[in-house]
């Protein structure tokens, strides 16, 4: 999960709509026997502004939505575990994939007292409000938080929560951030990332090794072959529209940790470090 910029009062046009108010007041009247309609609340606008927003990616595990069928207009307090009254709310929408959507159910853990029925003054429905933040949620919120703060990622592709953050274990239990799918998918990113530092060690050291000069020309030479595609990489792996942005970021940022720990300690590790230095990576 990666903080998003999310702008509340730009609100899409499918829940402002005429059909919309409608909705809106019968909900108002059935509260929770009303039958939520997902005209409304995943209208076609919602969809393009989350899309947006989240870069086609997941709010709560940062996997790339790939199948429209996989896509799903997420609500952040859910409207079928207490908060019917924010079905159509768009501070309450969120991108999330079918499987976290599915993990995450009902669920809302919280620390403080629940808000139980809607606060009078509509501004107090977003989760920043004083109001809406006294319930003190353990479930993490993209927009509003900073998950960073909460979960980090180790090499082998597992989650944490940062110093036993309750909100991070929470999140991480609630929205099965530590299944198998995803542990082998955030690893798959970080031995790519290894494979391709290797095989650039052993190109530069082929080249080191044939040519015996040790100047300033043949380093040169060697970042040219390839250690600046992948500082190029590295670079885009921590952008909001790439898929595990956050792992993307350890990578830049532990190089240390995510990228030289499999290569033998000496000679060779050394080299790497000079040049993740040179290019700026430590
Ligand atoms: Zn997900």
């Amino acid at each position: 999960m990666v903080r998003v910029c999310k702008a509340f009062d730009a609100i899409p046009e499918g829940l402002t709509s005429v059909n919309a108010v409608h909705k809106k007041e019968a909900l108002r009247i059935e509260g929770s026997k009303h039958h939520f309609d997902n005209n409304v609340y995943a209208h076609a606008t919602v969809k393009v502004a989350l899309n947006a927003i989240y870069h086609n990616k997941c709010a709560y595990c940062e996997s790339l939505i790939e199948e429209q069928a996989d896509r799903r207009v997420e609500h952040y307090r859910p409207k079928g575990g207490g908060y019917h009254w924010l079905a159509y709310e768009w501070s309450n929408l969120l991108l999330a994939c079918e499987s976290c959507n599915r993990k995450k159910w009902n669920h809302f853990p919280v620390n403080g007292s629940r808000v139980a029925a809607p606060p009078s003054e509509e501004t107090d429905w977003r989760p920043d409000s004083g109001v809406m933040r006294a319930e003190q949620p353990l479930l993490l919120n993209p927009e509003i938080d900073h998950p960073e703060a909460h979960l980090r990622f180790s090499p082998d592709g597992q989650i944490h929560a940062v110093d036993d953050s309750e909100q991070g274990v929470q999140t991480i239990k609630y929205c099965g951030l530590q299944r198998e799918d995803l542990v082998y998918a955030r690893k798959k990113q970080i031995d790519w990332f290894r494979k391709q530092m290797k095989c650039q060690l052993s190109i530069f050291l082929d080249y080191f090794c044939n040519n015996h000069d040790q100047t300033g020309v043949t380093f040169q030479a060697a970042l040219s072959l390839g250690f600046q595609t992948i500082a190029e990489q590295i670079k885009a792996a921590q952008q909001p529209d790439h898929p595990f942005s956050r792992v993307g970021w350890h990578i830049n940022n532990e190089p240390e940790t995510f990228l030289l720990e499999d290569i033998p300690a000496g000679e060779l590790r050394d080299v790497a470090r000079c040049t993740l230095k040179l290019l700026k990576i430590m």
